[in-house]
Parts: structure tokens; sequence; C-alpha cells
């Protein structure tokens, strides 16, 4: 199988990684340290072997306990992904920290213990786009700009 070369990186654009998402695996960790470090009811992972990532610009990264680190941008905040320190053969990357995530389907919820249900299932709430939402709209307007994407 050819690889599949993704781009991604932070809110701000100074850190930036490409991926081989050839060996994938999408998943969302519910662990109160996955909610803390990326303030979601959930962590959104895609795992990759370590290899498959390269970065253009290092992250920063903090032991977020005695056995893992998570890579961040010190500029902007974005939290970026997840490693264990030992023996790790792969790396996590944060789902929405890629240029186009659309196409990554979550496989597992691991962290089960502190899952959240009421935001697993949120298809029939109401929704409405950020191009139709009043007091965006008027303030990207204000600075002379169109809502981006
Ligand atoms: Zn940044
Ligand atoms: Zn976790």
């Amino acid at each position: 199988m050819a690889s599949k070369t993704m781009t991604g990186g932070c809110q701000c654009g100074r850190v930036r990684y490409q991926a081989d998402a050839e060996e994938a695996e999408a998943y969302l960790c519910h662990c109160r340290m996955c909610q803390r470090a990326t303030g979601g009811f959930a962590a959104s992972f895609v795992q990759l072997p370590a290899e498959a990532v390269t970065w253009q610009r290092e992250p920063d990264w903090y032991a977020s306990s005695p056995i893992a680190k998570r890579p961040f941008c010190s500029a902007c905040g974005t939290p970026l992904g997840f490693r264990f320190n030992e023996g790790a053969k792969g790396i996590d990357l944060t789902f929405g920290s890629f240029d186009d995530p659309s196409g990554f389907v979550p496989k597992t919820h691991a962290g089960a213990e502190s899952l959240h249900e009421a935001w697993i299932d949120t298809s029939a709430l109401p929704r409405q786009r950020s191009d139709e939402t009043e007091s965006v709209v008027s303030r990207w307007h204000s600075i002379g700009r169109e809502v981006p994407e």
C-alpha cells in the first residue's frame, strides 16, 4: 500500500508536522489526564508508528505523568499529542491538529472509566454553522473579514 502523507500543526502555525497515515488508528481517550490536557470531554487521537511522524519544527514537550509526555506549542498552547516514555513504538497526534482530519474514523474508547456518557451521542442536538452565528459573523465583519472555515 502506498504511503499516505498528511500534514498538520498547531493553531498559530509555529509547530508543523508531516505524517505517513497508512497505519493510522484513530480513537478517543476519556481518562481524566486527557480531559485536562486537551480541555475536551475526551482526547481525540490518531495513533501512528513513531517513525511515521516528522516534525518540521519540534514541538515543546511536558511530562503529563511519570510515564508519558505530551507535545504542544508553547506559543499558542495547542495540544499536539501523547507519547509513553518507555517502550513506545507509537505516538499519538491530536485529531484536530491535522490539516484535514476528516478521513479518520475512531475505532475505540480508551479510559472508559471516566467516560461522560452524555457527550458521546450528540448527533440529535441542534446544529448551527459559524457563518450563521451573528455574534461570530459581526465580529469578523467588524475587522473586514469573512468567517474562516
Ligand atoms: Zn502554535
Ligand atoms: Zn487518556
